[in-house]
């Protein structure tokens, strides 16, 4: 199986957190940047690129794809489906990434009638004070709003994705975010705790003293909150920062964890194709310019050899909490992993970070492994 990306980089404002590949106030740009899109695909095919490709998911990100007029939206999808020869039946999952303030009912009943299953929505947080400090452009309101709409306009699919750990937060604090999260219903919610990425003014705060993160005990008090809650409303854990309501997990995020193969369009997309991982340029102007001019925008490539590939796809893998099927390794790469990383596996199992169940043939982190996941995994490496 293989999975589509395709990046649309506008956005209104730039969040105070963001290092995502997105320009404020491009968005005038939409149909130039789609037909580049078009324009991308049909060269990939023309090179050879999608030979063996056949593609099941689909994920519009960003950026904000939901700035896009609705024609524009349109155009996109169906364009995706005809060059891609895509049935939209035969279709395992097509989602869209949409924000709280520019999503709207014209144009979630148009990527409706296109092919467009699962919208993910960008909450963040469920009150003021939060979005007030990750720079987001709406409100509690707006967020509320906008997963009403969602279900109003026939999607069954909704997931949301937040924020935690957020200067100040306690567990009171996120308890009144996931009460309220869960009062919409959502299908899947994938929660990640907030990082300084560099060159962002969140970080420049955390630097210059003004503001400052929880500490290590505060987050981790929060992980175990923000779990065992959604444990007890039916959401299960698939991955450290996922969770759905069974059967509602993401597929196409799935495909990443299992290191298939994806085509990434757009600028800052990267794609993996083959054993090879392509990164498209970051810059926009030079994205266009490239794609108009009949050339692809990679900037980078790396081939990963057999062992990379099993390597790396052990360290993706055990981000599932069902961890990795030692026999399918065995499979795939012809190295078992129990030879290959010997000691660092049993120092991590007899630690209780990491267990290996039915004679060894399932590996994966325990709960306390999930805790500091960062440091068991760079083991791995
Ligand atoms: S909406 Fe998303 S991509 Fe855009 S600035 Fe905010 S975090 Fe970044």
């Amino acid at each position: 199986m293989a999975g589509l990306y395709v990046h649309i980089p506008f956005c209104k404002k730039k969040c105070r957190y963001c290092s995502f590949v997105s320009f404020e106030g491009m968005e005038h740009h939409e149909k130039e940047y789609v037909s580049a899109i078009k324009q991308e695909a049909k060269i990939l095919r023309e090179q050879g690129f999608l030979e063996k490709i056949q593609i099941d998911t689909i994920y519009i990100g960003g950026g904000t794809p939901s700035l896009l007029a609705a024609p524009t939206a349109r155009d996109l999808v169906d364009s995706l489906m005809e060059l891609f020869a895509i049935d939209r039946k035969g279709l395992v999952e097509a989602s869209l990434e949409c924000n709280p303030e520019s999503v709207n009912k014209p144009l979630l009943e148009t990527l409706r009638d296109a092919g467009i299953n699962r919208i993910s929505l960008g909450i963040q947080d469920l009150t003021s004070g939060g979005l007030e400090i990750l720079g987001r452009i709406h409100s509690p309101e707006d967020a509320i709003k906008a997963c009403k709409l969602v279900r109003d306009v026939g999607f069954e699919e909704l997931c949301v994705d937040i924020i935690y750990g957020l200067p100040g937060q306690d567990t009171r604090w996120l308890s009144k975010t996931l009460v309220r999260l869960i009062g919409l219903e959502p299908t899947h919610i994938s929660a990640y705790e907030l990082t300084l990425e560099d060159g962002t003014p969140l970080k420049q705060l955390v630097t210059k003293g003004e503001i400052s993160l929880p500490s290590q005990e505060r987050s981790l008090e929060l992980t175990q909150f923000l779990e065992d809650f959604l444990n007890k409303q039916g959401f299960r854990q698939y991955e450290i920062s996922n969770f759905a309501v069974p059967g509602h997990e993401c597929v196409h995020n799935i495909n990443y964890w299992m290191c298939g193969d994806y085509v990434g369009l757009g600028c800052g997309a990267v794609s993996f194709m083959g054993g090879t991982r392509y990164f498209n340029t970051k810059g926009l102007p030079e994205y266009m310019k490239r794609i108009q001019t009949g050339r692809l925008a990679f900037e980078e490539r790396e081939t990963l050899d057999i062992e990379a590939r099993f390597r790396e796809s052990f360290i993706m893998g055990l981000r599932m909490t069902k961890g990795i099927d030692r026999n399918l390794f065995i499979t795939r790469f012809g190295i078992d992993p129990f030879k290959y990383y010997g000691k660092s596996l049993e120092r991590m199992c007899s630690l209780g970070l990491m267990e290996a169940k039915e004679e060894h043939s399932t590996i994966r982190l325990t709960k306390r492994g999930r805790y500091i996941s960062n440091y068991v995994l760079s083991y791995f490496v």
